[in-house]
Parts: C-alpha cells; structure tokens; sequence
C-alpha cells in the first residue's frame, strides 16, 4: 500500500520531470486562442455562396466570408454513408475514401473543380446529417445520422463524457479545462441537431424536449438563444421544448443566475435580446433567448425582393431578432468571461430552404450567414476590449451540402429568377434555367472551410492527412484544430488508413 510520504515523493517526481520537459515559460506564453468562434451555414454549399453573393453584388465570391485568410475544402460523411458505400466502419482501420473519393466527387466542390462524370449519382447517393455532422466537430468522432454526440452503434456504455456511449463534446472540454463561457445560438429550434450537438447527448435527434430539458438543466450554457418558442398565440407548441422547462423558465425559476427573453406579440426581438444580454452581462448571469415562428420553431425567414441593381432583403417579422443580432447578444454576454469562451451559432435556415429547392429563401438566409460573419469580424476588431485575432479563432463551415444545386446562367444584384412555387417538382420551378436543382435532401460534396485568428495555421497542417495529394480536411480534424488552437490538445480517436493519392 502506498503511504502518504511515498505518493508526495513521487507528485513531486511527476512535477520535476513535467517541468524539465516542458518549460514553464513555454506553457505560460504559447500564442492559443481565448475566444474560438464556429458559424455554421447549415446544408450550405459553394454554388449557394455564390448565389448570395451575386445577388448581393453582381459578383460571385463577395461574402463576408470570402475576404478571410484561410479558405479551405471539408469531407463531411458519416458512419452510414461509409456504410452504404460499403464500408465495415472500423475507428480504428477508416478507409477515407469510402466515406468521400475525390476520384468520384471532385478535389474541390464544384465550381471550384470540374463536374466529373458521375458525380450527381455518387454525390446524391449518400450523405451525412446535421446530427452526426455537428458530432464530428463537437467530438472529433464520426457516428450514425441522427445521433448528437453519441457513438456510433447507439452503445449505453464506452462513451467518454460519463458511463456510457455519450461524448463529451468541446464546449464541456473546454469549460473543465480551461473555465471558457459556452454558448450556442440557432435560427432554428435550439434543440435542433446542430445546437444540441455541442450541448447535450441523445441517441436521436429527434427527442428534442429531452434533448431541450438536458440544456436547460444539466449542461447549462451561458448563452442559449434560438428557435423552439411554443408561441404566443393559438395553441401552444410544446414540441420543441418541455411545457414544465418552459414554465419554469417563464416562472423565473431560474431567475437567480439567468436572464429570460422571448418572442412577444408587437414586441422589437432584437431590441429586448439586446437588453437581456446588457443585463445578463452587467449582472454576472446566463442569457436564455427563446425565439421563432408563433407555430413551430424557425425564425421568419427574411424576404429578397427582385429589384435589379438594386438588392434588398426584408424582415419578415421585428419579433425575432435576426442571426447576425442574436450572435452579438451571444458574444455581449460570453465576452464577459475573462477565461475565454466557445461560441457555435448557426444559420439553421438554409438548410430547410434548400430541402425545397426555394432559390429566393436560400439566397435571404445565406446573405443572412455573411452579415452575422461580418458583425462577428466587426466584433473582433473592435478596439477597447482584450479580444482581437491574436487571441480569437473564427472558423465559418457547413455541414454538408445540400440540394445539388447548380447555377444555369449568372445573375446580377438585385436579380432573382422567377419561382414558380414553394413545391413544385423540381424541373418545373425555373423556367428561366437560371438555377437547377438534382435532389430535395443533403449532398456528399465537399463544403467550404474560412477561418481567421489564431490557429488558423492548424488548419492548413491538416489539410491531405487525410486524403494525400489534396487539400481536404475532415470535419472530425475540424474539433482537433479549435481544441488544439485552445490550448487543449486532444489525442484523435479516429485512425485513417493510407491511401493513395488520386
Ligand atoms: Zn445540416
């Protein structure tokens, strides 16, 4: 048995050799980012990129994000679409090429590369979901569609965060390790896929009041803002969050350590968010901002108007503030942290206009993503306060693409093809052919990757680990870079076979 003289003597060891190896001076003045900031265009794909941006400026890579530093390609697949591409998902023996083969999809997404023979089949054969997608980069493992933050196989045991298959994901990591504020903000339901993924563990995505009852209660955030609200008029829709969390939130349960604000009837969203997260952040507390359509979870989407040369984007509603006011609020109350703090925000709509193949709202909510970018560079750059690029890391991604849209012929600013309707069959919506559309759900193609500040560098170190001979980075390296880049470096679960070069 060890006495206590003995564990003293060898701590002490322990701490002699830790610091031989590692200088103290070293750990104390390594450059690592303080502040790390991930915006996510959900189901968002370079060909919508461009179409924003041509509608935004008559030109094709204008966004907010285009002017970053670092602009790079991801692989997003999944455990099933290794499978269905028939692969025995092994993490131990990965066969990247299985999961995407840049001999079939391209080196770099379309327009970036040419459209290979084959490529709409093999893209819309198989693809990942914003589930086991946001996973990879909340974890750094791949898993099932569905799955937030939960191995692959749905196992009750084996995961890393308690006795079971959940995963801790790097909000919690980086809170235990380094006292960071965490926060998640969605213009969608906050218990949809990609929030959920980085705070909170479910073996289904769609237990959203479970998934909205583990946030509110057990991970508790600093910052919480998104869609889900019941709504205010009518008969209330509880099937995003609890009745009873919802109640209590409304009670003031919570009260003592957290500021609650939503969505009211002829009430400006952006301006009560905005002073719920003075207060939340004057006062030392947690901000919980529950938004949305009065039915259902999603934030109205913004409105384009065709009017050439001259683009404009209407708000659909004042009730709920935009993504780009949301995430501000977000950064107002996490800033306050003196430790650091990790941001996901997301703009969930994409995706939904995508899913169908609706051009005018894809091109408002991808124009919605570039104005959050650019309020979040602004906010970055803002002098008087101790965050700056020297101790921030912003990366911009999507999940997976989706929709395989094509442009058939460029717009310029202003412009919007006509549009027949919001469901018709998908050779029948543009009879212009300015745009087509190969599929209604989520593609395999590669996305895009911007990030600027520090640790940027990371990115690039990873680029063709991976896939030898390209440029793509996979989304699970995507959690190694920002962890790394926080100071936390963790060992990767995953390990990829070689394979050659294409
Ligand atoms: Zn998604």
């Amino acid at each position: 048995m060890m006495t206590r003289r003995s564990a003293l003597n060898l701590a002490a060891i322990a701490a002699t050799t830790l610091l031989a190896a590692l200088p103290a001076q070293a750990a104390d003045t390594a450059p690592v980012a303080r502040h790390v900031i991930l915006l996510i265009g959900d189901g968002m794909n370079i060909e919508h990129e461009i179409a924003a941006s041509q509608y935004l400026s008559g030109k094709p890579f204008s966004l907010s994000f285009h002017q970053l530093p670092y602009q790079g390609v991801q692989a997003t697949w999944d455990v099933t679409t290794y499978e269905r591409h028939g692969g025995r998902y092994d993490p131990q023996a990965i066969v990247p090429t299985l999961g995407y083969d840049p001999a079939k999809g391209g080196l770099l997404p379309y327009p970036l590369g040419p459209e290979l023979d084959g490529a709409r089949a093999y893209h819309l054969g198989a693809a990942t979901d914003s589930a086991s997608s946001a996973t990879t980069w909340a974890t750094g493992y791949k898993t099932d569609d569905g799955n937030i933050s939960w191995l692959s196989g749905d196992p009750d045991r084996g995961g890393n965060r308690r006795d079971d298959g959940s995963l801790k994901t790097i909000a919690e990591r980086l809170r235990e390790a380094r006292g960071f504020a965490i926060g998640v903000v969605s213009t969608v339901p906050f218990t949809h896929a990609t929030p959920a993924a980085f705070v909170a563990h479910d073996k289904s995505r769609k237990h959203y009041t479970a998934i909205g009852s583990e946030i509110l209660q057990r991970t508790r955030p600093d910052v919480v803002i998104g869609g889900g609200h019941p709504g205010t008029s009518g008969r209330p829709d509880f099937g995003f969050i609890a009745e009873t969390d919802y109640a209590d939130l409304k009670s003031g349960r919570y009260a003592a350590d957290t500021v609650f604000v939503e969505r009211q009837a002829g009430t400006d969203g952006a301006q009560a968010l905005q002073a719920a997260a003075r207060r939340a952040a004057a006062e030392g507390k947690k901000l919980v901002g529950l938004y949305g359509k009065k039915q259902g979870g999603l934030f109205d989407w913004p409105e384009p108007q065709h009017r050439p040369g001259a683009p404009r984007i209407e708000r659909a509603t004042t009730e709920n503030p935009s993504y780009a006011e949301a995430t501000l609020a977000a950064l107002q109350v996490l800033a306050r942290n003196p430790r650091g703090f990790f941001l996901m925000a997301e703009q969930g709509d994409i995706d939904w206009a995508n899913h169908n193949n609706d051009y005018r709202h894809m091109v408002s909510t991808v124009a919605s993503l570039h104005d959050g970018v650019k309020a979040v560079v602004d906010f970055v750059d803002r002098p008087g306060d101790d965050i700056s690029w020297d101790n921030t890391l912003l990366i911009i991604t999507a999940d997976h693409s989706n929709s395989y849209m094509r442009i058939g012929k460029a717009l310029g600013a202003g412009e919007l093809p006509e549009q027949r309707s919001d469901d018709c069959n998908l050779t029948r919506c543009y009879p212009g052919g300015e745009v087509s559309y190969g599929s209604g759900g989520h593609s395999n193609e590669l996305t895009r990757i911007y990030a600027r500040g520090q640790g940027t560098e990371l990115l690039k170190a990873q680029e063709g680990s991976w896939y030898p001979g390209t440029r793509i980075v996979d989304n699970t390296q995507l959690f190694h870079v920002m962890m790394q880049a926080a100071g936390v470096p963790v060992e990767p679960a995953l390990k990829p076979v070689p394979v050659a070069a294409p």
